[in-house]
């Protein structure tokens, strides 16, 4: 099992390397099933372009060297397309997974974009009054012409939300001498945000839940477990709630709370809000990590990665994972799985609906707006979900062999 702790050096480097090699092995079983050869393969693992920077802030003890990636996966299908992610322990490696595993997403989604990503190498909980400002001015000039509406397109993801998403544009249109705002989505709507973009990823996510559980013999009588109370968990655990779910177990950093009857997630919500955890709402406490083992229909690990090693795949007590967050499993955690029969859906189509939301603000900033985007985004998912359920079925393999096997066929066939 691999810890979380800030600033505990041996065990980042485990999670990152676990992240890049969970990226590598998807596309690999991808490759393998569709027979590609090895150069293909190679290929296909390879990033396009990658750009490391470093640039000065600020702290309040005086300045700082602060390093910074974009990496540009796979650039077949379009401009690059993917998150933003500020971090004390991200660097190039965990970067350039996480930008494979857009490439697979924005394939699997139908999307016109190649997969990209970005990381700040930055303690944010340090960065002094003004600091998030001072790094999109930093990033605005480093990134420059890497970056565009029509090159690589940035967007939020973990440690980044609406307003550096503003920034950065604002910074990226000074250094570049352009008005264009669609460099970056995941804006506020006073900066060129949409308002489908907000709450974009659980609703996708919950649509990939409800075909599961429609290929399955569940419904929506079906428990529910969510590890993580941020933007993806705490709107899945309203949307399934509403559905009539009972959501047995949340957590978020403070650690997990459980109910077997169901949680009142109106309730936790209000906890968080006014406490600072869902710990503060009645239930049975417990540590974060053990929300992914109790006795659930369905489990969501939406808040770390690398966290579904092969100890924990062997304690899970349930018959599905919905991979909310990015590369929440390792390769023994995911080949465990497999093993015990679970079922996998895969983080590249579970949470493609945040990057479908992006999509839509760039159409819309490019002028190019679609006449309903959130019946688009319902239907992307849906249809995503549907077609690697359909494709496993069809070839007998799990859903991340066939879920990898479409996305590399789209991105070959650009
Ligand atoms: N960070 C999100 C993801 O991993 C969304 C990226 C975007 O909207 O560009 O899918």
């Amino acid at each position: 099992m691999t810890g979380f702790g800030k600033g505990l050096t041996g065990i980042t480097v485990v999670m990152t390397e676990d992240l890049l090699r969970t990226a590598r092995h998807t596309i690999t079983i991808g490759a393998q099933h569709l027979r590609l050869s090895e150069a293909e393969t190679q290929r296909l693992l390879a990033a396009d372009r990658q750009l490391a920077v470093a640039f000065t802030i600020e702290f309040e003890d005086g300045p700082e060297l602060v390093h910074a990636w974009r990496v540009q996966h796979d650039l077949a299908r379009g401009p690059g397309k993917g998150g933003m992610r500020y971090a004390s322990d991200v660097n190039l490696e965990e970067v350039t997974g996480l930008a494979s595993i857009m490439s697979l997403k924005n394939s699997l989604a139908g999307l016109p974009f190649g997969g990209a990503k970005g990381g700040v190498s930055v303690d944010v909980g340090r960065l002094p009054d003004g600091g998030r400002a001072q790094l999109a001015e930093r990033l605005g000039r480093a990134f420059g012409g890497f970056v565009g509406p029509r090159t690589d397109i940035l967007g939020p993801d973990v440690g980044t939300g609406p307003n550096d998403m503003a920034a950065f544009t604002k910074a990226w249109q000074e250094s570049m001498g352009s008005d264009s705002n669609a460099v970056a989505t995941g804006k506020p709507m006073d900066a060129g945000g949409i308002e489908v973009r907000t709450g974009a990823t659980a609703l996708g996510c919950a649509q990939a839940i409800r075909v599961a559980l429609e290929r399955t013999d569940l419904d929506s009588g079906a428990s529910v477990a969510i590890q993580g109370f941020g933007s993806l968990g705490a709107e899945l655990a309203r949307l399934l709630s509403d559905d009539g779910h009972p959501i047995v177990a949340v957590s978020d950093s403070g650690g997990g709370i459980h109910d077997p009857d169901g949680l009142d997630i109106e309730a936790v919500a209000e906890a968080k809000k006014s406490d600072g955890s869902v710990t503060d709402a009645d239930g049975e406490k417990m540590g974060s990590i053990d929300v992914l083992t109790v006795e659930a229909d369905i489990v969501v690990p939406a808040a770390l990665q690398a966290v579904i090693d092969a100890d924990l795949a062997d304690a899970l007590q349930t018959k599905i994972v919905v991979e909310g967050s990015n590369a929440p499993s390792t390769v023994l955690g995911v080949e465990r799985m497999t093993a015990r029969g679970i079922t996998v859906v895969p983080d590249f189509a579970a949470n493609a609906g945040g990057v479908i939301g992006s999509f839509h603000e760039w159409k819309t900033n490019l002028g190019e707006a679609y006449d309903d985007p959130r019946q688009d985004m319902i239907d992307r998912t849906r249809t995503l979900n549907e077609s690697i359920w359909d494709r496993a079925e069809k070839d007998q393999v799990d859903l991340r062999t066939a879920a990898a096997a479409i996305a590399i066929e789209g991105i070959l066939g650009a």
